[in-house]
């Protein structure tokens, strides 16, 4: 008889189970790094996963929603909540600025049946950064549920979602934390358990349903998880939530705001040929910097790889591929050395001289 040769132990494969107490003491890493005493509920898929989740759980058929469109993920939403049987109103601003409180207002004001608010706090795929502070304000004197995508602003700028009055605040590791891609995570206050208990069309029994998360895992007292957890992504996420801690918070928020106020006065320095896609400084997103280049941008940003392949540069998405740069400044790459090689393969690419841009995005770092 032959035995079986022994397997050798992976440090990937052959791990200890995760276990619930570890996973519930992710979930108040969550909250703890959001400032939050809501529900943490970590969902075991990309971003995407609890956005459409949040979507489908607390937006009504027959109900009116207002969508914040500052970029591609906005747009998303829409489909998403016409999917459900919504009204949408869409209030669309140019992608090189941010929406305002006051536009906000006014849209509540002219469809007094909206009671559901989408609204991205920060776009990497077009730059910009909105005041949710300031629409939170107007959501809650209108009194409806506000939901944020906060995958491009988490670590990157402020975010307190309780404080600030977000229902529904879904946040990934990805971007600005520096960690995994393969799980999420979303505050939920309980105008939102509410919300979405009341709606009979919300997911159940589904992998969309945070309803399910809250009767087999929240309300049960976290004690055995519904599912076999993402460990790999979750043990990342941790290690992740570990590092942000021991960083700092602020010094990492820090490093992002350098990074774009950096980003921007380089590329001022640069001259010709590109310029900051969201022209006014506070409306930038500090986890990357768009640029707006009067060349093709695909074969600027071909070019600039070629000189240094290791530069978080990327041509826009879809219709913004021609005239748009994203400089991709997030996570370990918010430094000021990569905004300087950033920098430096631009201006080969564009053939201009990189001192100045130089020079201007080391004291624009310092400032
Ligand atoms: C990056 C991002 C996501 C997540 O999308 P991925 O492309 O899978 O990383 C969601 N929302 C916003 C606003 C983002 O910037």
């Amino acid at each position: 008889m032959t035995h079986p040769s022994p397997i050798t132990p992976h440090p990937l494969l052959d791990l200890e189970p995760l276990t619930a107490a570890r996973f519930a003491a992710i979930e108040r890493k969550v909250a703890a790094l959001l400032g939050t005493t809501q529900d943490i509920v970590v969902m075991q898929g990309e971003a995407l996963l609890p956005l459409e989740g949040c979507i489908r759980s607390a937006a009504r058929p027959g109900s009116t929603a207002l969508n914040v469109v500052t970029g591609p993920y906005g747009q998303t939403f829409g489909g998403w909540l016409r999917d459900c049987g919504v009204t949408v109103v869409d209030l669309a601003v140019p992608y090189h600025t941010a929406a305002g409180a006051e536009q906000v207002a006014r849209a509540l004001a002219e469809h007094p049946r909206i009671d559901f608010v989408s609204l991205v706090h920060a776009e990497a795929a077009t730059g910009n950064t909105n005041p949710v502070p300031e629409i939170a304000e107007a959501v809650r004197a209108h009194g409806a549920l506000l939901m944020v995508d906060a995958v491009a602003s988490v670590a990157a700028e402020p975010l307190l979602p309780e404080a600030w009055g977000v229902d529904l605040c879904v946040i990934g590791a990805q971007k600005a934390m520096g960690g995994p891609a393969g799980v999420s995570a979303v505050s939920v206050s309980e105008r939102a358990w509410q919300r979405m208990a009341d709606n009979p069309a919300a997911p159940r029994r589904s992998y969309l349903s945070l309803l399910d998360w809250k009767e087999r895992w929240i309300d049960t007292g976290r004690a055995a998880l519904p599912h076999a957890p993402a460990q790999l992504e979750m043990l990342a996420l941790d290690a992740c939530l570990d590092r942000v801690e021991h960083d700092g918070l602020d010094a990492v928020t820090g490093r992002h705001r350098s990074a774009a106020v950096a980003t921007r006065a380089g590329v001022r320095a640069l001259g010709d040929g590109v310029e900051p896609y969201v022209r006014l400084d506070h409306e930038a997103a500090p986890v990357a910097t768009t640029l707006r280049t009067t060349g093709d941008a695909r074969e600027i940003v071909a070019a600039a790889l070629r000189a240094d392949p290791a530069v978080p540069l990327t041509a826009g998405g879809g219709a913004l591929a021609k005239e748009m740069i994203r400089v991709n400044h997030y996570g370990p790459d918010a430094q000021l050395p990569v905004i300087h090689r950033s920098l430096s393969a631009l201006a080969t690419a564009l053939d201009a001289d990189p001192a100045a841009a130089l020079e201007a995005a080391s004291a624009a770092w310092s400032a």
